[in-house]
């Protein structure tokens, strides 16, 4: 039986952790909370450049005030919660930005995290998905998940590529997720098999996968069956390949970088905006560059965008 690809339509569902931050104020030892998490951070712009569509995130939290502060905040966002899941004995995850001399450091409690059971009710899942005409996740959501949630997660995702939804995947490794990278490695590379878009990093891959270059890890993903593969670099060309297309793409210089948190995310959510094939995909590449380019020059991982500004 061949399935009929969707388009990518106007559905689009986050799935992952998004966790409390609280991040130094001017004043010393006075921090501001805030939320923020590739996933959610990605599902953010994606609201911004998309109001028009709706934007759902999956997740799992508390029943606790931090936890209905965080679903006020995808509420302000325009991100729906329909598929946020409430634990009752559970809170959010949680990390603390420090500053020393303006270098960041991250101090991390998301061990016990409510997200870690986003993916323990398979029908939720389905229900989800079968709500959007596009799915996205990350090696992170693959990360927080015991073995089981994990193969649950993937066999909910391998279901909805095949009833023809467009499924899309940042490997994102995160080796202080994982207890043995082997297990990080594979879990990524199941991941890439169920999905038809990628959008790796090079950096990662070529420590984690020895690639030797953004092109093998193009061709790593294309082996995987990945459709389209992107391959961001920070401040060196993009790496595209989809169909009887490939290239590379510069990206613009910057004078003054000055966080590079969420640059990957935003670039995704660029790159997750222009699948309705409305733009070349070159083109697509170009507003995603632009998009991060704004994001980096900004502080933090949420950086109030100027979508106009995307266009040439
Ligand atoms: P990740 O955050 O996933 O590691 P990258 O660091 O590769 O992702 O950055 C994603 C995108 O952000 C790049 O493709 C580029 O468009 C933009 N970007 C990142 N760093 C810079 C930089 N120093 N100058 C200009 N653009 C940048």
């Amino acid at each position: 039986m061949t399935t009929t690809r969707s388009e990518p339509g106007s559905r689009i569902l986050s799935i992952g952790e998004c966790m409390a931050e609280l991040a130094p104020t001017e004043i010393p030892g006075e921090y501001r909370l805030g939320f923020a998490g590739d996933t959610f951070n990605t599902a953010w712009y994606l609201a911004r450049l998309r109001p028009d569509a709706t934007v759902s995130y999956c997740t799992a939290v508390g029943t606790d005030t931090l936890s209905s502060q965080m679903r006020a905040a995808f509420g302000e966002a325009g991100i729906d919660d329909s598929h946020v899941y409430a634990l009752p004995d559970r809170t959010v995850g949680l990390y603390l930005i420090s500053l020393d001399r303006g270098e960041r450091s991250f101090s991390y409690w998301r061990g016990q995290s409510a997200a870690r059971h986003l993916a323990d009710d398979p029908e939720a899942l389905v229900r989800a998905m079968d709500a959007a005409d596009l799915v996205y996740f990350s090696g992170i959501t693959l990360a927080i998940l015991s073995p089981a949630a994990r193969q649950t997660l993937l066999e909910a995702l391998r279901r909805a590529r095949a009833a023809g939804k467009c499924v899309a995947f940042d490997p994102n490794l995160r080796p202080r997720l994982w207890s043995e990278m082997d297990e990080m490695t594979d879990a990524i590379m199941e991941g890439a098999r169920v999905s038809d878009i990628a959008l790796p990093s090079f950096e990662d891959e070529a420590r984690w996968f020895s690639d030797l270059d953004p092109d093998a890890t193009i061709e790593r993903y294309r082996a995987a069956g990945v459709g389209t593969v992107i391959v961001k670099n920070g401040s060196e060309p993009v790496h595209y390949h989809r169909g009887s297309e490939s290239g590379t793409i510069a990206v613009p210089p910057l004078t003054h970088v000055v966080d590079t948190t969420a640059a990957g995310d935003s670039f995704n959510a660029a790159i997750l905006d222009g699948l309705d094939g409305t733009l070349p995909l070159r083109e697509t590449i170009m507003r995603a560059c632009r998009l991060a380019g704004q994001v980096v020059q900004g502080k933090g991982a949420l950086v109030s965008v100027d979508p106009v500004a995307l266009t040439s």
